[in-house]
C-alpha cells in the first residue's frame, strides 16, 4: 500500500507528563515544532493542540536492518525509501490544568503514543491521568515510548522499564509495546515507527456518509488592521470523522452561535460555505477522514477568533446530531481520583458543577438530579452530540478539575 497520496490518514496523539518529551518526539519524526505560537514558546508548553504531519517510510527489503524511517533515502545504501503512510500528530499538552484540552484532543485520536521519561519514577501524575483518559475515551491502540534513555545508565533504564511494565499491567495499555528511545538524540526512531505501524492501524471510515467534522480549533488568520476587501473568512481546524468535504460545499455548524433577542438568548446553527481546504501541509481540493485539516469558510472571522467555535461539529445542513442543552447520562465513576493515592470518588450530588468533555467540546454542567448510576445535567453551553456519546466527567477538587468518571449520553 502506498498511502493516501501523501495526505494523512490516521491521527496519533502524543500524551504523557509534562517535559517527558512529547513535543521533542513530534519534532524528531516530522521536522516541525508544534509549539508554534509565541505564547506557547514563551511558556514552553503546548497550550493548544499542536498539529504536525509525518510520512513514515521503509527501506526496500534487504537494504537496511530495521528499515523504518522518515527519510527519503535509506541511510546506508542511498536508495529511495517506500512510502508507508502519512500520519497526523496531535500533541496534547502535559500541563496539569489543561486536562480538558487533552480530553478534547483525544476525541480526534485514533491511537496514542504514551511518552514516559526514563529519568523519573513511574507513574508521574499526568502519565496516569492521560492513560486513564485514553481508557475512558476508548483509545486502545497504544505504543509506550520510554524516552530520554540517553540520560540514564543501563541499570536505571532497566528499573524504569520494569516500573512501566508494572504500571500498564491491568490498564488499557497492558499489551502495548514499550520502545526505549531518545527523541532528543534520535535513538531507536526506527523501532518506534515500526511499533506505531503495527499497533495503530488506519481505521476504516465511511467516506460516502454525510461529512462530520469535529472542530478542535478555530482562528482568525487576518492581521490586525486588514481592510474589509482583503479580509479572509474564518478558519476551522479539526478532523473529519466521516464523509468528505470539497470547496463550495455548504456546511452548518452546531450548536452555532448564541443570539440575544428581546432579553432572551438562544443558540442557532450557523451556515456557511467551504472556501478552501488545507491538509497534509498544503491546499487540497477535497478532504477525507484521517489527519488534521483546516477549512477556510465564508464566516465572519470574528466568529472563529480565539477558538470560539472549538467543540462544535460541521457538516451538511440538516444532517448533524441534535443540540443538547441538558441531558441524562449513565455514569460509571472511577474507583479513586486519578493521581491521588487515597481519595475515593464520592457520589455525584444534585447541584454540583461538573466539567464535561464530549467529543472536542468542553462544557460545564450543573447537576439537576442525581440517582444511582445516572445524572441529569443542565449545560452552560450546549453541545452537538448524539445518543450513546461518551462523556468524560471532571469534578473540581481543590484548585483543579479532576477526572472522576465516564458518562454515556442517554437522550
Ligand atoms: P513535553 O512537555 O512532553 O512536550 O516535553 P518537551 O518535548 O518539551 O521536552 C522537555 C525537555 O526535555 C526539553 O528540554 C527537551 O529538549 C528535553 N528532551 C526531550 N526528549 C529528550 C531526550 O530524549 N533526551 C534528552 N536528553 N532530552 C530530551
Ligand atoms: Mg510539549
Amino acid at each position: 500500500m502506498t498511502g493516501n497520496n501523501g495526505h494523512p490518514e490516521v491521527n496519533i496523539g502524543l500524551v504523557g507528563h509534562v517535559d517527558h518529551g512529547k513535543t521533542t518526539l513530534v519534532e524528531a519524526l516530522s521536522g516541525e515544532w508544534t509549539d508554534q505560537h509565541s505564547e506557547e514558546m514563551k511558556r514552553g508548553i503546548s497550550i493548544r493542540l499542536g498539529y504536525a504531519d509525518a510520512t513514515f517510510r521503509k527501506c526496500p527489503e534487504g537494504a537496511d536492518a530495521a528499515g523504518y524511517t522518515v527519510a527519503e533515502a535509506c541511510p546506508e545504501h542511498d536508495v529511495e525509501t517506500d512510502v508507508l503512510r502519512t500520519v497526523s500528530f496531535v500533541d496534547a499538552p502535559g500541563h496539569e490544568t489543561l486536562m480538558a484540552t487533552m480530553l478534547a484532543g483525544a476525541a480526534i485520536m485514533d491511537g496514542a503514543v504514551l511518552v514516559i521519561s526514563a529519568t523519573e519514577d513511574v507513574p508521574q501524575a499526568q502519565t496516569e491521568e492521560h492513560l486513564m483518559a485514553l481508557d475512558i475515551i476508548g483509545i486502545d491502540n497504544i505504543v509506550v515510548a520510554q524516552n530520554k534513555i540517553d540520560l540514564v545508565d543501563a541499570e536505571q533504564a532497566r528499573r524504569n522499564y520494569e516500573q512501566i511494565q508494572e504500571f500498564i499491567e491491568g490498564t488499557v495499555a497492558e499489551d502495548a509495546p514499550i520502545v526505549p528511545i531518545s527523541a532528543g538524540q534520535n535513538v531507536n526512531m526506527d523501532l518506534l515507527i515500526q511499533a506505531v505501524e503495527e499497533e495503530i492501524p488506519t481505521p476504516e471510515r465511511d467516506r460516502d456518509a454525510d461529512a462530520e467534522m469535529l472542530v478542535a480549533r478555530s482562528f482568525d488568520v487576518n492581521r490586525p488592521g486588514s481592510t474589509w476587501d482583503s479580509l479572509a473568512g474564518g478558519v476551522l481546524g479539526g478532523s473529519l470523522a466521516q464523509g468528505s468535504l470539497e470547496a463550495d460545499d455548504e456546511i452548518e455548524l452546531r450548536p452555532g452561535r448564541e443570539v440575544a433577542e428581546g432579553g432572551q438568548t438562544e443558540w442557532r446553527p450557523v451556515t456557511t460555505n467551504v472556501r478552501s481546504l488545507q491538509a497534509g501541509g498544503g491546499a487540497v481540493d477535497e478532504v477525507t477522514p484521517g489527519g488534521l485539516l483546516g477549512v477556510g469558510t465564508g464566516l465572519d472571522p470574528s466568529l472563529t477568533k480565539g477558538d470560539a467555535l472549538a467543540g462544535q461539529i460541521a457538516g451538511p445542513p440538516g444532517t448533524l446530531p441534535p443540540v443538547q442543552e441538558s441531558f441524562t447520562m449513565d455514569i460509571q465513576l472511577l474507583d479513586r481520583v486519578v493521581g491521588e493515592d487515597t481519595d475515593e470518588v464520592e457520589e455525584i450530588s444534585t447541584g454540583e458543577p461538573l466539567m464535561l468533555t464530549i467529543g472536542t467540546a468542553t462544557t460545564v454542567g450543573s447537576v439537576t438530579s442525581a440517582r444511582d448510576g445516572e445524572a441529569e445535567v443542565a449545560l452552560k453551553r450546549p453541545v452537538c452530540a448524539r445518543e450513546g456519546a461518551k462523556i468524560a466527567i471532571n469534578r473540581r477538587i481543590g484548585a483543579r478539575w479532576r477526572l472522576i468518571g465516564v458518562g454515556t449520553l442517554r437522550e
